[in-house]
């Protein structure tokens, strides 16, 4: 089993090339949760959204969230109520937020409503919040803390940046779940995902650190030179004070990884690096990038479940 630390653009990008070359019930993906959201009666988990849609073959891959092809008709009916919705949030996609609300609300734990939900869309690969606590990514700004959704969807990151927090601050602990796929994976890998809001809250939950001490890891940085391919990144580097680059990237992670992997575009130097063609404009460079990382894996000794 190979397990993947995800976000919802970066790591889901490689999973699409990934899924040619790995057969889905041989990949396990431990997904960020720290930007849920409540929003009029339904539970947006919107990393967890996009990875089961993948897998499900229903993802629009032209912005990497929502349904391929969803309508908008409860959303736009909802503004022209006067509601609040911020987020464009389509039909189907709703469906999927009204009924992991009904399982929450009916005492579910994230992790069984993700299963059940998987499990209705014919998702073979295993799907695992981080955390069946609820954690949210707060972002410090001139008019004080605003939810990252609320920065990046509602105030389209126009906002400057003053520090990066979570709630609660004690970090949660990651489910039995992600640490028994951690531990039970021949290599783990961090994708290329942002490090700040998808990454450094699965690396924070408690446990998780210390469970991929024992495995090799690989990670893939999201940055090229001081900008990262593509999102707010290199902003929330800098306002958690790390350097927004690879260097910064790599320093984050820490010593929990084993081989870390650049873009061979990307001008900054990391000792002990491997390069690697990582931008995935489409499928096949996906699935140029996922061979090259299984590759990798043959090479530090871990055993491929193709
Ligand atoms: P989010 O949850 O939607 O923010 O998505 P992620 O955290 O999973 O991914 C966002 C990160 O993916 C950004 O920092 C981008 O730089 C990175 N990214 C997106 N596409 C690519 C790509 O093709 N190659 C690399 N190396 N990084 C990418």
């Amino acid at each position: 089993m190979i397990t993947f630390l995800s976000g919802g653009t970066g790591t889901p990008k490689l999973l699409l090339g990934m899924r040619d070359l790995l057969s889905d019930a041989m990949t396990t993906v431990v997904v960020n949760t720290a930007e849920d959201i409540w929003m009029n009666g339904g539970h947006i988990s919107p990393d967890v959204d996009t990875v089961l849609y993948l897998f499900a073959g229903t993802l629009n891959t032209a912005t990497w969230w929502g349904v391929a092809g969803d309508t908008f008709s409860t959303h736009e009916a909802l503004i022209r109520l006067g509601t609040d919705e911020y987020i464009a949030i389509g039909d189907r996609d709703r469906a999927i937020h009204l009924a992991r609300a009904r399982l929450l609300e009916s005492g579910s734990s994230l992790t069984a409503a993700t299963s059940a939900i998987a499990a209705r869309l014919g998702v073979r690969a295993q799907v695992l919040p981080m955390t069946d606590e609820a954690v949210a990514t707060m972002v410090t700004t001139p008019d004080g803390p605003l939810h990252f959704q609320e920065y990046w969807v509602r105030q389209k990151g126009s906002v400057p940046l003053l520090g990066v927090s979570w709630t609660p601050i004690e970090p949660p602990p990651a489910t039995p779940e992600v640490l028994a796929a951690i531990r039970g994976a021949d290599a783990v890998i961090i994708g290329p995902s942002n490090p700040v809001t998808s990454i450094l809250p699965i690396l924070r939950c408690r446990g998780v650190r210390e469970a991929l001490a024992e495995r090799p890891v690989i990670a893939i940085s999201p940055f090229i030179g001081d900008a990262p391919v593509s999102g707010p990144a290199g902003a929330l580097m800098r306002a958690i004070g790390a350097e927004p680059g690879s260097l910064g990237t790599a320093a984050l992670y820490g010593e929990t990884v084993r081989l870390f992997v650049q873009d061979i575009r990307d001008p900054a130097q990391v000792p002990g690096s491997v390069r690697l063609d990582t931008i995935m404009k489409g499928r096949e460079e996906s699935r140029a990038l996922a061979h090259a990382l299984l590759g990798l894996m043959r090479d530090l000794g871990c055993a491929i479940p193709i």
